[in-house]
């Protein structure tokens, strides 16, 4: 199991490392769950040092698809693992509404991360129109076709793929388990045929979209949900220790 937290653009300095401090403590050390916190870059560092030591692991919520040159305010691979970030997230609907990210951009920067050692936390998920209309499992294959052609992580523990429902995130609406399984069983289906059958069962599958300590364990306990990318519940140590041990318990 896999439980990331996304911070978003929230928290300075001194209350990303008091909540690093919060997490590291809350959260413990369970067995079989990976526990990731994603600060604004700016925090990186301070995080980084706040987790020293801990099984906490850092990961960064985007990057650029080179590693270096004239791109005034971008962030490179090669900064991030040197910030002490062992994961990034990349394709966050977020990304793809406001700053116009596609499937194929998305692709470059993944084997960037991959060049550089990062694991990647890839997003995809369709928004309610496409739902309404029955288009889902289209969308997020589209997203998968795409995103990850080419892409070969070698070690499954270098892919994660979180599916987000876009109309789940932030709205306090989550997707059923059942809806998720749904999803997470169509996903797997496209990895076990991209990857293989071993690499596409390794491969971590997220849930993410309104998790909370009331719902995760629900969530979790479906069989091609493998964990939780977790946005505004992760701003509070106790919310995420709470769904961390509800990972936990499935691992
Ligand atoms: C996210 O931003 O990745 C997310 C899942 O947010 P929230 O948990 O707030 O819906």
């Amino acid at each position: 199991m896999l439980v990331a937290g996304n911070w978003k653009m929230h928290t300075d300095a001194d209350s990303a490392r008091a909540l690093a401090r919060d997490v590291a403590e809350a959260a413990g050390d369970p067995e079989g769950v990976t526990v990731v916190v994603c600060p604004p870059f700016a925090s990186l560092s301070v995080v980084a040092e706040e987790i020293v030591g801990t099984p906490v692991l850092l990961g960064a919520q985007n990057m650029h698809a080179r590693e270096a040159g004239a791109f005034t305010g971008e962030v490179s691979a090669p900064m991030l693992t040197s910030a002490g970030c062992r994961y990034v997230i990349l394709g966050h609907s977020e990304r793809r509404q406001y700053f116009g990210e596609t499937d194929e951009g998305v692709c470059e920067k993944i084997g960037q991360a991959h060049a550089h050692g990062l694991a990647v936390i890839a997003c995809v998920g369709e928004t309610l129109a496409e739902r309404k209309a029955g288009r889902a499992e289209e969308v997020v294959g589209r997203q998968l076709a795409r995103g990850l052609r080419g892409v070969a992580p070698g070690d499954p523990d270098r892919l994660v793929i979180a599916y987000e429902p876009v109309w789940a995130i932030g709205t306090g609406e989550t997707a059923t388990p059942g809806q998720a399984q749904e999803m997470h069983a169509f996903i797997r289906e496209r990895l076990q045929e991209q990857f293989g059958p071993e690499m596409g069962r390794a491969v971590h599958i997220l849930y993410g979209g309104s998790v909370k300590p009331g719902n995760a364990a629900e969530l979790f306990g479906e069989a091609d949900v493998d964990g939780g990318l977790i946005g505004g519940a992760s701003l509070n140590g106790a919310d995420f220790a709470a769904i961390v041990a509800a990972a936990a318990e499935f691992a």
